[in-house]
């Protein structure tokens, strides 16, 4: 089922304990593009830690750590600077090793708007002062602290930049097929080996396998992959007894654990004279 004219899942938080019992709408995209086409098109990364306990966890001779994964960052993102008429005194300071520079390709575009809210500037004057808070030279580069963020827009026209206008309009690959409104069922394994899946499409009453040639990769978000895995067989135990879903393994952690961020707005009211050129008299 979904929401907003079917763009969004509908799912509800369990109640969180440390919350007063509270329960929360669980936002993701049901759309192509996932979550991409309806986020917030703020652009971040991670701190380099996070990426480097994945790496842990992935085992030795792993490519998740952060050194490995920053030269695909660089691949996959291409970041446009802020105006040069952007003063000094703002420290809106970047640096290209994490980003890539090529417009010319399909791609995912982080962006520097053309105008800064006025709020901003003093904002960032103020955190700055706070000690032990770290200021970022680049707001991808691993370090957790403040930075300047760029939207995720196309600089050429201004629109959302994300998964279906990267990596699929537009393209044409004879090895590379999109099936839209299709669910993913289960992953069909022969023995310890994923060997396809099995999918239905919206409103069929029967499923169809599609079998792998090389590997199935899983990707439905934080929320359906362990979703998946537990109707595969992957998963605590009991709770796939319950379900009536035949155990393959036993893996309590599957399907829990999930962190989110928590997100407040904050609202306040400026006084002119703005900065002349972050905050063009038009504000
Ligand atoms: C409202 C909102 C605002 C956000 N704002 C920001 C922001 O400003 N900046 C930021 O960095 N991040 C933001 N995020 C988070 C960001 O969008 C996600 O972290 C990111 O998109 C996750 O990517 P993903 O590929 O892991 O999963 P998703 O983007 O969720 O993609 C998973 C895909 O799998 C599909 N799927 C799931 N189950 C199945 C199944 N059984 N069969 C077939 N397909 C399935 C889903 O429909 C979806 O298309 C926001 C998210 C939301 C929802």
């Amino acid at each position: 089922m979904t929401k907003d004219g079917g763009a969004l899942y509908d799912i509800t938080s369990v109640p969180s304990p440390g919350l007063a019992n509270r329960t929360f709408r669980v936002d993701v995209g049901f759309v192509v593009g996932g979550s991409s086409a309806v986020n917030g098109m703020i652009f971040q990364r991670g701190n380099a830690k996070d990426y480097d306990i994945w790496g842990e966890l992935a085992g030795p001779n792993n490519t998740w750590s952060w050194s490995n994964l920053v030269g695909y960052f660089r691949k996959g993102v291409q970041l446009t600077p802020p105006k040069p008429e952007v003063p000094a005194d703002f420290n809106l300071t970047y640096d290209m090793q994490y980003w890539g520079n090529n417009y010319t390709r399909h791609n995912i575009f982080a962006t520097y708007p053309n105008n800064l809210a006025p709020g901003i500037f003093p904002m960032h004057q103020a955190l700055k002062a706070i000690p032990g808070v770290n200021v970022a030279e680049d707001s991808g580069n691993g370090e957790t602290g403040i930075a300047y963020w760029m939207t995720s827009t196309d600089p050429r026209t201004g629109a959302r930049s994300y998964a279906k206008t990267g990596h699929w309009d537009g393209l044409n690959r004879p090895n590379y097929q999109l099936l839209p409104e299709t669910r993913v069922n289960e992953i069909i394994f022969e023995g310890n080996v994923a060997v396809g899946v099995r999918i239905t499409p919206r409103g069929a009453n029967t499923s169809t396998i599609v079998t792998a040639r090389k590997e199935v990769v899983l990707a439905a978000g934080a929320i359906h992959t362990p979703q998946i895995l537990q109707l595969s067989g992957i998963g605590p135990a009991d709770l796939l007894q319950r379900a009536k879903i035949p155990v393959k393994v036993d893996l309590p952690g599957v399907g829990s654990n999930f962190q989110d961020h928590s997100y407040t707005d904050v609202s306040f009211r400026c006084t002119p004279p703005f900065h002349p050129i972050i905050c063009p008299p038009m504000y």
